[in-house]
């Protein structure tokens, strides 16, 4: 079974994303996190692909470690980034050839300093292009990036929608939102998704706030609003570290309590390779109870 029919089957999701460690210390660090997450058996982890994380052979590498050491099941991440239609069929041949059966399809943003994306010649210009390749190989559940304040460079959120449905209709099982802090915007992404048939699992991604300048950055270049009484919770413990982690766990849960309250039972933790906030914003609300019984299973049924 594959990710995109099981979670579906489930009605839930508890998943976590990590980026490929820099170094040997840093890729030891996170195997120890690893396992902490392995004890609540997530339905997937996930594993970004460029954009700082570096190399495909990096993700492939964490990858094939976690499906060989773990008894989790991961999820590459795949961009268009700089690869034409050939190399990204390489890419997933030899994924599917490793037994890796589930696969995040993005277009990726521009390379450094390059204002819009460019494909190479023989290249794709959307994700869509990619979910139709790995459909066509047939070996994959398949999921995509899905913004609930509408990407960056749809001139509207009606053109966003649009180009979602499209995507998703190429072949997508499921699809994980960009982070977002405001649940009103993600509340009117689904009735939005609704009115357009969008029927595949959403998953809500979550990122609890370790450090609030970098998250101001990071949420400024994705464009989710980081709410301003989530910014000033912040100012008022200043730059002491332990008062602001515990911010950043009370602003997450209180993010998933409301979730719950309004029924959502999708939830993707961008952990940034640390695994303190996200397992105490888990322990909070009793989300491991969403976690997969006998993963182990899952990843042995095919
Ligand atoms: P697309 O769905 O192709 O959309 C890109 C833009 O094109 C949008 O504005 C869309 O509206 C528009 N568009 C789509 N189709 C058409 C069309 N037919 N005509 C005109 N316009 C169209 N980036 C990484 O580099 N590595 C990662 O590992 C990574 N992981 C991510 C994980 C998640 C869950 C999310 C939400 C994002 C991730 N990203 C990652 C970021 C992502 O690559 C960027 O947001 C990128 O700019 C868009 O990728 P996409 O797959 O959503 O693109």
């Amino acid at each position: 079974m594959k990710i995109g029919q099981f979670i579906a089957e489930k009605g839930e999701n508890l998943s976590f994303e990590f980026f490929p460690p820099k170094d040997k210390a840093a890729e030891d660090q996170l195997f120890k996190n690893i396992a902490r997450f392995e004890a609540l058996n997530p339905a997937f982890v996930s594993v970004t692909y460029g954009a700082g994380g570096g190399t495909l052979k990096n993700t492939r590498h964490l990858v094939l470690r976690i499906l060989q050491e773990t008894s989790l099941v991961p999820m590459p991440h795949l961009t268009c980034v700089e690869q034409n239609r050939y190399e990204l069929k390489a890419i997933l041949e030899n994924y599917m050839k490793l037994g890796i059966e589930n696969v995040l399809a993005l277009r990726g943003d521009p390379p450094k300093g390059a204002e819009k994306f460019t494909p190479l010649k023989d290249g794709f210009c959307y994700a869509k292009d990619l979910v139709q390749l790995a459909v066509s190989l047939s070996g994959f559940s398949i999921s995509v990036a899905v913004y609930p304040e509408g990407h960056c460079e749809s001139p509207n959120l009606e053109m966003d929608m649009y180009y979602t449905k499209q995507k998703i209709d190429a072949g997508a099982d499921f699809a994980i939102t960009q982070m977002f802090f405001d649940n009103s915007y993600f509340y009117d992404f689904l009735e939005r998704a609704a009115k357009v048939d969008i029927k595949i699992p959403i998953i809500a991604g979550i990122m609890p706030i370790t450090d609030i300048d970098r998250t101001k950055k990071f949420s400024q270049m994705c464009s989710a609003t980081l709410p301003e009484h989530v910014i000033q919770r912040f100012e008022k413990v200043g730059s002491v570290a332990g008062d602001a982690k515990k911010i950043g766990v009370e602003v997450a849960t209180e993010q998933c309590a409301d979730l719950l309250e309004h029924g959502i039972r999708y939830f993707h933790f961008y952990t940034l390779n640390q695994s303190d906030a996200v397992l105490q914003v888990v322990s909070n609300l009793g989300l491991q109870n969403l976690g997969a019984e006998g993963v182990g299973g899952l990843k042995k049924s095919g």
